[in-house]
């Protein structure tokens, strides 16, 4: 565990041949929790076992505990399936984009987050991603009347205890329309924005809210619902034409089986590391194919730079490929984890280095060790716990 402005759990593999390979296992706020099941239930499982099998051990880690899922245990599993990919694609001498069929384009567009607490703050927001090469724009906004919300100050801060924000859907709901009315009337109708509901709204609120959007052309809505009720997907898609993405805090297919069977969103959203590894993301990705789904891979600060090199190379490979959330790390991030990834132009690319393409300063990692810190909570105006 490492703590380079977040905490980062990462796993290190080493084979008898003295091949390492690296994984991500961070859970932003349960760190320790994967960082144990790691060290006390599974490395004892690993040991003397062929890191070539991959589908084995990964089967075997998600059968062969019985309590299945779970982001604790998934996470655990993803660190072990990213680490033998890096070490697979490191034997053969190739980076990991080539082991999952090669590339199928040329680079990877990602988009940046813009954010003000009001009008003035949030367009010098989006024209400081836009002169940093960002083809697509997150755009969140203060709510008049609440005082701190999700996605318009930063949650680098570390503290023992989490911080209170405020919510109202009602003042939301009429605020954002007029936001992105303003956003449009500034930037024109060719920029990509998208925007996220971070679970905050009902299937009946989701969808006037998709509705109301519709005049703005967004590439996407993103987690207008808690969407582990995946029936109430439906009411919203009846109701809206708004591309919908759902699914950064989902760990299994499971999760996604009536949204991507109905053809109920348009972006799957989960990542490498929280999904279980590169095994069976790639596996989400060809069922999501099957209904034109695309990929949307979330890319917080909070996923170190191996998990995020694992979705860059799936990125390139896949054919349904979306768009990549890129958040960028602090520097001394990219010190402590070394890493042929770039990103060029509002673009990532995994690099050409053998395996997944990123190494761990362990030095430098101990110089800067774990620090216990929450994400917010989010509290409606009477007090009641809301969806964070
Ligand atoms: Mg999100």
């Amino acid at each position: 565990m490492t703590s380079p402005g977040r905490n980062f759990v990462t796993l290190k593999i080493e084979t008898d041949d003295g091949v390492t390979g690296l994984g991500d296992a961070t859970l932003n706020g349960r760190e320790l929790a994967v960082a144990t099941y790691l060290s006390e239930h599974v490395v004892p499982l690993l040991t003397g076992t062929d890191p070539h099998r991959i589908e084995d051990t990964w089967q075997s880690l998600y059968r062969g505990a019985y309590w299945r899922r779970g982001p604790v245990t998934m996470a655990a599993i993803a660190a072990v399936d990213v680490a033998l990919w890096d070490i697979k694609a490191k034997v053969a001498g190739l980076p990991l984009y080539q082991l999952l069929g090669g590339k199928s384009r040329d680079r990877v567009r990602t988009y940046g987050h813009a954010h003000g607490s009001d009008m003035p703050e949030l367009f010098d927001s989006i024209n400081a991603r836009i002169a940093q090469g960002y083809p697509a724009i997150r755009v969140q906004t203060g709510i008049p009347g609440l005082r701190k919300v999700y996605g318009v100050r930063s949650t680098l801060d570390q503290g023992v205890l989490p911080v209170v924000e405020d919510w109202d859907s009602a003042a939301y709901m009429r605020h954002v329309p007029a936001v992105f009315e303003e956003v449009r009337n500034e930037f024109g109708p060719r920029l990509p924005l998208l925007h996220d509901v971070h679970h905050r709204l009902t299937p009946i609120q989701a969808a006037r809210l998709g509705r109301d959007l519709e005049p703005y052309d967004l590439f996407w809505l993103e987690d207008c619902t808690p969407a582990e009720n995946q029936d109430g997907l439906r009411l919203v898609r009846r109701n809206t034409t708004t591309p919908l993405a759902i699914g950064e805090v989902f760990n299994s297919v499971f999760d996604y089986q009536t949204l991507v069977n109905e053809q109920l969103i348009d972006y799957v959203r989960s990542s490498v590391t929280h999904f279980g590894g590169v095994t069976p993301l790639k596996k989400l990705f060809d069922f999501a194919a099957l209904h034109q789904i695309r990929s949307g891979i979330h890319g917080p600060e909070d996923i170190s730079p191996v998990g995020m090199a694992a979705g860059i190379h799936l990125d390139l490979a896949i054919h349904n490929f979306g768009i990549q959330e890129y958040s960028g790390y602090t520097d001394l991030t990219h010190e402590v984890f070394p890493h042929a990834f770039t990103f060029t132009d509002g673009y990532l690319h995994p690099g050409d280095a053998p395996g997944i393409g990123v190494e761990l300063d362990e030095q430098l990692a101990a110089a800067h060790p774990y620090a216990p810190a929450y994400l917010p909570v989010n509290r409606l105006l009477d007090g009641t716990v809301h969806d964070w």
